[in-house]
């Protein structure tokens, strides 16, 4: 597992555009220990007030966010492409849902939060009340800068917590121009950026009262440990190796452009992205002929062009962690559909590779286990559905597998026995609704699931409340 290397609080955050390198979107120094411990006192009063001001007044505020950050859809769209290189169109979709995600929740203000019991005995009432913790920690990956604080911050505030956020480095800007545009719709210190890498993550988890964690595995167990220590409670949500089985009644074509987008879009940095392709018995040969056509029209292009769908990656060393994946895997005996030279197209300095598509990768192979977090995938046949299941379920993550199939009986048949925490049948593993619960099994999370109604209970905790008439004890 690779570990994030540890931030010095001295050194300067810099991120820069991945499509052009030397322009760097911003730099700065991340919080020292009093600017987290000073937020962490700020937010705590702010959230009095914010809980105080009752279910209405959160309704209002959530709804406003929403507006805000539909009105500046366009502006916070262009920074996603600059900053973490997201093709347009990708970064347009992603706006359209973070304003979705602040007004599905601007509703949950108003949920009842508790239930009223019979005693088993006895005169009296038993309740139960659902409270926030207070100050949530927010820790977030820089592939879904906009998307993924919002899916932990407004559930949060709608509950009546108040938010601190730690963006990846890399997606900073992203993040600070959020929080001002939220900032016209939310009380002052109610959500704050402590920009910063590993250092502050980890003094975040000090001292938040209730730690969400989305990224890599390795980080998120760290992350988990150290809040069951405090006995905080905390969700992580972490990698994925995600598999697309296909049987061989698919239509081969309509496959492989559903699993081509899942494999390059946004240059396979998604937690979703499709990484393994299972053909079953007669499926492999039209979809390997299909699959590569499909990724061989997808080459990596410049990030703001509406048509691009595999932009660049976040970093030289993603660039080289995929380019070296490639080539030990062809060095051991694989063969490449596509993606086999090293043709980087685009601006001459952007870190771009184009799609790659790995076949006879053998079978004790990391590939077949471990994420590149890139535009990489591996494609192996499958004798028969049980070997496919086998196949699809051999990996230490658990996020979301594909099926690609005309049968619906197969398709139920197979649900239960897939262990991962998202299904989608004959639709890419990419793509996420964002008002469902959303998370993995095994080493992809840990925890409960984040969106939806399952969110508003992970950022409350319930008090059981036994009312007797007095004297009656
Ligand atoms: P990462 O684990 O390197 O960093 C995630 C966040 O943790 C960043 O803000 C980072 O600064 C912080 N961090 C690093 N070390 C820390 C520590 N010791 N204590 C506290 N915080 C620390 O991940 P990344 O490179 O930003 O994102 C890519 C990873 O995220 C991939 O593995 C991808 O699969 C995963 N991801 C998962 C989901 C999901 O919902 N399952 C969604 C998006 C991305």
């Amino acid at each position: 597992m690779n570990r994030a290397p540890v931030q010095k609080a001295d050194s300067p955050l810099v991120s820069r555009n991945p499509a052009d390198p030397d322009d760097i979107v911003v730099e700065l120094h991340g919080c020292g220990p009093d600017t987290v411990t000073g937020a962490v006192h700020r937010a705590s009063r702010a959230r009095t007030e914010w809980l105080a001001a009752g279910a209405g007044a959160r309704s209002a505020a959530l709804r406003r966010a929403g507006d805000a950050v539909e009105a500046a859809s366009e502006e916070l769209a262009g920074l996603l492409v600059r900053e973490v290189g997201k093709p347009l169109t990708e970064a347009r979709g992603e706006l359209a849902r973070t304003a979705a995600i602040w007004r599905y929740y601007a509703q949950h203000p108003y949920d009842a939060t508790g239930a009223v019991h019979e005693p088993a005995s006895g005169p009296g009432l038993l309740l139960t009340r659902r409270r926030p913790h207070g100050v949530a920690g927010l820790i977030t990956p820089w592939n879904f800068p906009l998307a993924i604080p919002s899916w932990k911050a407004a559930p949060a505030l709608a509950a009546g917590n108040a938010v601190l956020l730690k963006p990846a480095p890399e997606a900073t800007a992203c993040a600070l121009r959020l929080a001002e545009v939220l900032g016209q719709a939310l009380p002052e210190d109610l959500l704050r950026v402590v920009p910063g890498g590993a250092d502050v993550g980890a003094r975040l988890v000090g001292v938040a009262d209730v730690v969400s964690f989305t990224g890599s595995t390795a980080v998120g167990a760290d992350v988990a440990r150290a809040a069951v220590a405090r006995g905080v409670p905390v969700q992580a949500e972490m990698g994925g190796h995600n598999a697309a089985v296909v049987l061989p009644d698919a239509d081969p074509e309509r496959a492989a452009a559903d699993i081509a987008v899942a494999i390059a879009g946004y240059a396979g940095q998604k937690c979703t992205a499709t990484r393994r392709v299972i053909a079953v018995g007669g499926a492999l040969p039209p979809l390997r002929e299909a699959l590569a056509e499909a990724l061989r029209g997808l080459p990596a292009r410049a990030p703001h062009a509406a048509a691009t769908v595999c932009g660049p990656v976040i970093s030289q060393a993603a660039l080289d962690r995929v380019a070296g994946a490639r080539d030990g895997a062809l060095r051991s005996g694989a063969r490449a559909l596509a993606g086999a030279g090293a043709r980087r197209p685009g601006p001459a300095t952007g870190w771009y590779t184009d799609p790659v598509l790995l076949e006879n990768v053998p079978a004790h192979h990391e590939l077949h286990r471990r994420e590149t977090f890139g535009p990489l995938a591996v494609l192996s046949g499958a004798a028969d559905l049980d070997d496919a299941v086998r196949a699809a379920n051999s990996t230490p993550y658990g996020l979301v597998t594909s099926l690609h199939t005309g049968d619906l009986d197969v398709a139920l048949a197979v649900l239960d026995r897939l262990t991962t925490g998202m299904l989608r049948v004959n639709a890419p593993t990419t793509g996420v609704d964002f008002h469902l619960p959303f998370g993995g099994e095994k080493e992809s999370g840990i925890g409960m699931r984040e969106q939806g109604r399952a969110a508003m209970d992970f950022y409350t905790s319930s008090r059981t409340v036994s009312l007797l008439p007095a004297g009656s004890a």
